[in-house]
C-alpha cells in the first residue's frame, strides 16, 4: 500500500491534478460485505464485527432484518411470523450458547394435529394417531406389529415415498403423507429425496411433540429483537431496500459474504434452481382462541397445508388471535430448495463455480442450496466463520 501511494503521489505530481477527495480509489471502507440479514448472514457479520473488530456492511432487499425468521407486531398487536411459523429447536449447545447471547428464552414444545378422516390426530404418527383413527386400543408393543403388519419392505430407501411405505405402508402413506407433500412440493413423493419425508418420525409411544431435539425454545421477545441485538455493533451498518448490485461498486468491500439464491449471483449460467414458494395469507379472529393445536396440518383438503395460530408459539396473550394459512407455489420468494437428484446436480456446477469464486463465501439456505433448519444456518455460519482467513 506504501509503494501504491507513493506511486500515486509522483503520477499527480507528473500531472498535476490533486487527487478528487471524494472518490475512493484505494481504501476500502468495509471489509466485509454481507449480502442478507437472515440467520446465515447475521451471525456471519455479528462474529467478524465483534470478533475480529472487522467493519461489516449488512445489505438486504427487504425492508427489514431477520430474513425468513422475522416477527413482528401487526396491526392488532398481536406477534406473527411474516413468513410462516418459526420455531426454534436445536440438539447443538454450541448453537444455543451462540443464540443466547443475544436473547432470552421461552421454553415451548411444538405440537401439530393432522385433519385425517374428519378427525385432528397427533402428527408424526404415534401410538394415539394409530389407535384414535383405527378406533383401537393398543400399546406400544403392539402399535409397533402393527406397522410392521403394514409396511412394504423395500429394497432401497431412496425416495420420500420409500421412506413412508417402508415404515407404515400405503394406507398411512396416502392420508398423512402423499397429499400435503404434492401439494407443498407439487412433486410425488415417489420424485423427491428421501431426506424430505424422514424430517417426520413414526413413533410407537405417545410423545406428540414435533421436535425431541434438547434445546427447544422461542426467543422471548422475538426473532426480530435477537437480530437487533446480533446486529447492534458500532462496526455493523445495516442497509434494507438494498440489492448488492445497487451499491457494490459504489462502496468497495474488501471480501463479501453472500447469502442469497446461488444461481441468482452467477445469473443462472447453468439455468434456474428450483425454489419452493409460498403465498401467505395473514388472518386475525376477535376471539381469543382459533383452532385447538398451534399448528393444524391438512394433507387432503384445501389448498393451503397448514394453519398456525401464532399466540401458542409466543406465549402472547391476547383478546385477539392471529392465524396464518400457507398456499405452496412454484414462483415468487424463493423459501425451499426442492431436494432432488437432478437439482442437486445443477446445484454441483454452482458449487463447483462458487469454490472458484475468490473472496465470495457462499453461506445459508440459498445459498448452499440446503433445507436447513435456522439451527444448522446457525451452525453453518460459525463454521464458515472459523474458516475465514481474517487478516489484520
Ligand atoms: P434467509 O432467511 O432467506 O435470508 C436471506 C436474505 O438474503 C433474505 O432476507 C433476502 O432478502 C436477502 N437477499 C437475497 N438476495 C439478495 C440480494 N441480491 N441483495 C440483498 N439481499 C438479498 N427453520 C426452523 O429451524 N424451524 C422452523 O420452524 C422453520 N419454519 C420455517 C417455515 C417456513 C415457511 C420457511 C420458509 C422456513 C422455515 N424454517 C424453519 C427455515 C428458516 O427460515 C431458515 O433456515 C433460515 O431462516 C434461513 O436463513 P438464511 O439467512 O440462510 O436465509
Ligand atoms: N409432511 C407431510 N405431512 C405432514 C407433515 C409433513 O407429508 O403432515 C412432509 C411434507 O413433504 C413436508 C415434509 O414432510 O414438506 C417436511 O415437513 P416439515 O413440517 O418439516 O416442513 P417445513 O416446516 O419445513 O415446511
Amino acid at each position: 500500500q506504501l509503494i501504491d501511494s507513493a506511486i500515486a503521489a509522483r503520477q499527480d505530481s507528473v500531472t498535476n491534478i490533486p487527487p478528487s477527495p471524494s472518490i475512493i480509489t484505494r481504501d476500502y471502507v468495509f471489509d466485509y460485505l454481507i449480502v442478507g440479514a437472515g440467520f446465515s448472514g447475521s451471525v456471519i457479520a455479528e462474529r467478524l464485527a465483534s470478533q475480529s473488530g472487522k467493519k461489516v456492511l449488512v445489505v438486504d432487499k427487504r425492508n427489514h432484518i431477520g430474513g425468513n425468521a422475522y416477527d413482528h407486531y401487526d396491526d392488532h398487536g398481536v406477534l406473527v411470523h411474516r413468513y410462516g411459523p418459526h420455531i426454534f429447536h436445536t440438539n447443538s449447545r454450541e448453537v444455543f450458547e451462540y443464540l443466547s447471547q443475544f436473547t432470552q428464552w421461552r421454553s415451548y414444545e411444538h405440537r401439530v394435529l393432522a385433519s385425517v378422516d374428519g378427525q385432528l390426530l397427533p402428527i408424526p404418527i404415534n401410538l394415539d394417531t394409530i389407535n384414535k383413527l383405527y378406533g383401537m386400543n393398543l400399546n406400544s408393543f403392539q402399535v409397533e406389529d402393527f406397522y410392521k403388519s403394514l409396511a412394504e419392505p423395500r429394497e432401497y430407501i431412496r425416495t420420500s415415498e420409500d421412506v413412508v411405505v417402508s415404515k407404515v405402508g400405503q394406507e398411512l402413506y396416502e392420508k398423512f403423507f402423499r397429499g400435503y407433500t404434492r401439494k407443498q412440493w407439487g412433486l410425488d413423493p415417489s420424485e423427491l429425496d428421501k431426506s424430505v419425508i424422514a424430517r417426520i418420525p413414526t413413533r410407537t409411544n405417545r410423545d406428540s411433540r414435533y421436535f425431541t431435539d434438547t434445546y427447544q425454545a422461542m426467543p422471548l421477545h422475538g426473532f426480530t429483537r435477537m437480530f437487533e441485538n446480533m446486529l447492534n455493533h458500532p462496526n455493523i451498518k445495516v442497509m434494507l431496500n438494498t440489492d448488492y448490485q445497487e451499491i457494490e461498486k459504489a462502496i468497495p468491500c474488501r471480501e463479501m459474504v453472500y447469502t442469497g439464491p446461488v444461481d441468482e449471483f452467477f445469473d443462472y449460467r447453468f439455468g434456474k434452481l428450483p425454489y419452493r414458494s409460498l403465498d401467505f395469507k395473514h388472518e386475525t379472529h376477535n376471539t381469543q382462541v382459533f383452532q385447538s393445536a398451534p399448528v393444524i396440518n391438512y394433507p387432503n383438503e384445501h389448498l393451503y397445508t397448514r394453519v398456525t395460530e401464532f399466540k401458542y408459539l409466543t406465549g402472547q396473550e391476547h383478546s385477539k388471535t392471529s392465524i396464518v394459512y400457507e398456499f405452496p407455489k412454484a414462483e415468487g420468494d424463493p423459501y425451499y430448495p426442492v431436494p432432488r437428484p437432478e437439482n442437486q446436480e445443477v446445484y454441483k456446477q454452482y458449487k463447483a463455480l462458487a469454490d472458484e469464486t475468490a473472496g465470495v463465501y457462499f453461506v445459508g439456505r440459498l445459498a448452499t442450496y440446503k433445507y436447513y433448519n435456522m439451527d444448522q444456518c446457525v451452525a453453518q455460519a460459525l463454521s464458515v466463520y472459523k474458516q475465514i482467513p481474517v487478516r489484520a
